[in-house]
């Protein structure tokens, strides 16, 4: 089974390169940005308890995260495997991820990070905020908040994985398909 984590900051591409990559691996894309959209739009429980921390660029606790992440895996076990988007955000999810996989004989085979600077991912979510209709895109200081979360909470899970030689970094500006191939090449590295 391989898992692979597409990592990267906020507006870093991760979602449009998904896209491709599940194309070519065969994998099941798991989006818990997504899942959490999916849960609000329907004002479920988890979806309202979510937006009270997405409106505000903050996390959600790791807990309502890491329940809703291994509830998709779980519905999900004869896939070839995951690319997983969004997730792990925090090292605690890192932590409970490795778990979830042991727990079935299988471990996370590489963690790929897109490196953007911070006024290019400026530029690419308020832009994107006029089609993507998401409140967390519309207002500069909510995306502010969302990098400053990204840079204190977020990137250490990259080295998190790079103390195991699974993390690769890869630079994500470029054409779309500059970029998948650059992502294609790093994640080969990782697969016999
Ligand atoms: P982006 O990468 O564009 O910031 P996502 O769609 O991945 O957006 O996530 C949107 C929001 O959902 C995040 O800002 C955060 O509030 C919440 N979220 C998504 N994944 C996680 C996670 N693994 N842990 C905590 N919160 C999360």
């Amino acid at each position: 089974m391989i898992t692979l984590i597409l990592f990267g900051p906020p507006g870093g591409g991760k979602g449009t390169q998904a896209v491709n990559l599940v194309e070519k691996y065969g994998l099941l894309h798991i989006s818990t940005g997504d899942l959490f959209r999916y849960e609000m739009k329907n004002d479920t429980p988890l979806g309202l308890e979510a937006k009270s921390y997405i409106e505000k660029g903050e996390l959600v606790p790791d807990s309502v995260t890491i329940g809703m992440l291994k509830n998709k895996m779980d519905a999900n076990k004869d896939v070839k495997g995951y690319i997983l988007d969004g997730f792990p955000r925090t090292v605690p999810q890192a932590e409970a991820l490795d778990e979830l996989l042991a727990s079935d004989g299988n471990e996370v085979t590489a963690l790929i990070a897109l490196e953007v600077d911070d006024e290019v991912l400026i530029e690419r979510l308020q832009g994107r905020a006029a089609t993507s209709g998401r409140a967390d895109d519309a207002d500069v200081n909510i995306i502010k908040n969302r990098i400053e979360v990204y840079k204190s909470q977020t990137s250490v899970v990259a080295e998190y994985y790079g103390k195991v030689e699974k993390t690769a970094y890869v630079n994500g500006v470029g054409s779309i398909a500059e970029v998948t191939n650059r992502l294609s090449d790093a994640i080969d590295t990782f697969l016999d």
